[in-house]
């Protein structure tokens, strides 16, 4: 935590949402896990912080969002507890951030389980 500070304290909001990500993958049936596990953590990082702003939960600062997309491309294989590849390249972290940011949960799961559970609700 103390090295990834540097970027921001919104280093650490990242760092805890995405372990919480893991948590909840580690729950999920294995049909609504990604293949791609580390990118669905980023993404439901994503989905959990803008989740937790509108009811005040979480309040960012400015500049907050500029520190949670330079942790990611920070932290990718530069860490003492990532391995090269571990976390898919910058691009893809920030992208499945910000899918989550953008399409909450939904948007961190598996496209045809995403759409039945859609046509489910639709009944
Ligand atoms: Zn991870």
């Amino acid at each position: 935590m103390r090295s990834g500070y540097r970027y921001g304290d919104a280093f650490v909001d990242l760092v805890v949402t995405h372990e919480w990500g893991h948590a909840v993958q580690n729950r999920l049936d294995v049909r609504v896990r990604s293949i791609d596990g580390a990118l669905q953590a980023d993404c439901l990082a994503g989905a959990e912080l803008a989740g937790a702003a509108p009811d005040g939960t979480v309040v960012f600062e400015s500049g907050d969002v500029d520190e949670l997309r330079t942790a990611l491309v920070r932290a990718v294989d530069k860490t003492s507890w990532t391995k090269e590849g571990d976390h898919g390249s910058a691009s893809e972290r920030v992208d499945a951030f910000a899918m989550g940011q953008q399409r909450v949960v939904e948007g961190c799961l598996p496209q045809e389980v995403s759409t039945a559970g859609a046509s489910a609700q639709g009944r």
